[in-house]
């Protein structure tokens, strides 16, 4: 006996809800998905009628389910919102040159406006450039500094309203666990808000709208809808952090499906009691980018990187921004520390 959609009763269940366990056929599953986007985009306020919003598009599976939603929802609900696509090219051969088709084939499906970014044009530097000076040990490193300030540099080229994304609750959950690991109250906070305001000079807000989506389920629209994304990993291997809090929730769900939202409801709950000392945000001296200290982190890593010395921008080396500032040389003792690199 075939089973029946739990929601309309009438066509045969296709799936099991992973988030509630319902048995759904195709269409009722693709709508309770896209009304929970909606009601996620409603009851957080994400967006202001006549907006223009940047897609944060990398060709895999979460951003091109974002776009495929967010492109439904605005016609449906009449948003009113102006939609673009923005990639950021990290210059990896065999990696995101490929899924970068992807992007602009969604660009087509979509008929949605694109603009990529890429590490060369702004930092002077690929990936694969970066990999062979520094190695895969703190190559993420790098790579997520850079791929942040550039999303931010591209949606003002946009001239966009607000950024969206495509992190998913397991993304959450596992940033709320890796800086509850590390103890880093400021990022904890920060890791499990649904948007961002504008903090300082032109950084541009953000949103996550699938932040209550599991990974699970968005890959199951993405393989009902039939969307076209790109599933290779990264070939500089993802961060090794990343990937055992990732192992550890996925651990945890198989014994209890609601972990994932737990662990997010706990790190949104956690507040900080009064008198902690959190870093006060400034500007970076020399870019302007938004900074706790003279220097952002991607200039520092860029100096390190333009002066052969790929670790000063890994692990705390503040007490050195002053000299990078002056241009004052570093000792030997300084140089010899900054140039060992563990491949
Ligand atoms: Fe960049 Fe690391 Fe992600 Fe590769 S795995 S894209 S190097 S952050
Ligand atoms: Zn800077």
């Amino acid at each position: 006996m075939p089973v029946l959609c739990s929601s309309c009763g009438d066509k045969r269940a296709v799936l099991k809800r992973p988030k509630t366990g319902h048995s759904l056929c195709k269409e009722c599953f693709f709508w309770a998905f896209e009304e929970e986007v909606h009601l996620t985009i409603v009851g957080a306020k994400l967006f202001t009628h006549g907006e223009k919003v940047g897609i944060g598009a990398s060709g895999g599976k979460d951003s091109t389910v974002l776009a495929h939603v967010m492109k439904v929802l605005n016609e449906r609900y009449n948003y009113g919102l102006e939609l673009m696509l923005l990639s950021v090219d990290e210059g990896i051969t065999g990696y995101r040159d490929d899924s970068l088709e992807t992007v602009k084939r969604n660009q087509q499906q979509y008929d949605l406006p694109l603009k990529i970014v890429s590490y060369e044009e702004l930092y002077g530097w690929t990936m694969d450039a970066i990999v062979k000076q520094v190695g895969l040990k703190n190559n993420c490193t790098f790579c997520g500094v850079f791929r942040r300030q550039a999303l931010d540099r591209g949606a003002i080229m946009l001239k966009v309203d607000k950024i969206c994304t495509g992190h998913n609750a397991d993304d959450v959950a596992e940033t709320v666990l890796m800086n509850f690991l590390r103890g880093d109250i400021a990022r904890l906070r920060r890791c499990t808000a649904i948007s961002t305001t504008s903090e300082g000079d032109g950084v541009v807000p953000r949103c996550k709208p699938l932040k209550y989506a599991y990974e699970k389920e968005i890959v199951l629209y993405a393989y009902f809808k039939k969307l076209d994304y790109f599933s290779t990993e990264c070939i500089y291997s993802p961060n090794a952090y990343r990937g055992y809090a990732r192992t550890f929730l996925k651990d945890l769900e198989s014994v209890r499906s609601s972990s994932i939202m737990d662990v997010i409801h706990s790190g949104e709950n956690l507040s900080v009691r009064d008198g902690v000392k959190m870093p006060s945000q400034g500007t970076c001296t020399r870019c302007g980018y938004i900074s706790s200290q003279a220097l952002c982190k991607a200039c520092v890593l860029l100096e390190g990187l333009n002066r052969g010395l790929p670790k000063l921008g890994i692990g705390k080396h503040h007490k050195l921004h002053g000299k990078i500032l002056s241009q004052e040389p570093f000792t030997e003792k300084e140089e010899r520390k900054l140039k060992a690199v563990d491949f």
